[in-house]
């Protein structure tokens, strides 16, 4: 059975049709929160968009030091 793209969302990077690792990506884009990029599934040749949500930064740099509001909370 197809996963539906909330389950997709949980397993990651799995076919959502077969399940197979064997999946490839292209290039994201980007568009303000929310990015978008084909994926291709090698074993069953199923094909699909990866959709991403912004959910945060990390990291964060300001002026060269770094910023320690921005430590991840574990
Ligand atoms: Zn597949």
């Amino acid at each position: 059975m197809v996963m539906t793209p909330d389950e997709y969302a949980v397993h990651g990077q799995n076919c959502p049709v077969c399940r197979s690792p064997l999946i490839e990506g292209e290039r994201v884009d980007v568009d303000g929160t929310t990015a978008w990029g084909k994926v291709a599934c090698n074993a069953c040749k199923s094909t699909w968009t990866d959709v991403f949500d912004l959910v945060g930064y990390d990291e964060l740099i300001v002026a060269g030091t770094p910023c320690a509001a921005n430590v991840k909370q574990q």
